[in-house]
C-alpha cells in the first residue's frame, strides 16, 4: 500500500489484502462518506466480516482543493504540483481507525 496518504485518494487498490480479523482475501473498494464538520473520509470494509478499515480523512479545505485539481489541466504541472502540496496538508492518515 502506498505510504503517501494522498495516493489513497483515487480508487487505486489493485492488490488484494488479507483481513486482520477473518483472514479473508479481498480487493478493497473505497467508500467515501461526508463528515459532519465538512470534508470527507474514505474507508473500506471486509466483504466477509464487515470489519471497518479507515483510510484517509480530508478536511473541508482539502475537498475544495480536490475540486480545483479536477478543474486544472493536466498540462499545467506547476499549478497541479502546488495544489497537491496544499492538499497533502489537508489529509490525515486514518489507517489506525478500526470501528
Ligand atoms: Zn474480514
Amino acid at each position: 500500500m502506498p505510504r503517501d496518504p494522498s495516493q489513497w485518494l483515487p480508487e487505486i487498490f489493485g492488490p488484494r489484502i488479507r483481513c486482520d480479523t477473518c483472514e479473508g482475501l479481498f480487493r478493497p473498494t473505497l467508500t467515501e462518506e461526508k463528515l459532519p464538520e465538512g470534508g470527507f473520509r474514505r474507508f473500506f470494509v471486509c466483504p466477509k466480516c464487515d470489519k471497518f478499515y479507515g483510510v484517509i480523512r480530508v478536511t473541508a479545505r482539502g475537498e475544495e482543493i480536490v475540486a480545483m485539481i479536477q478543474r486544472t489541466k493536466f498540462s499545467d504541472r506547476v499549478r497541479l504540483q502546488l495544489l497537491r502540496e496544499q492538499l497533502s496538508r489537508e489529509i490525515t492518515d486514518d489507517r489506525e481507525r478500526r470501528e
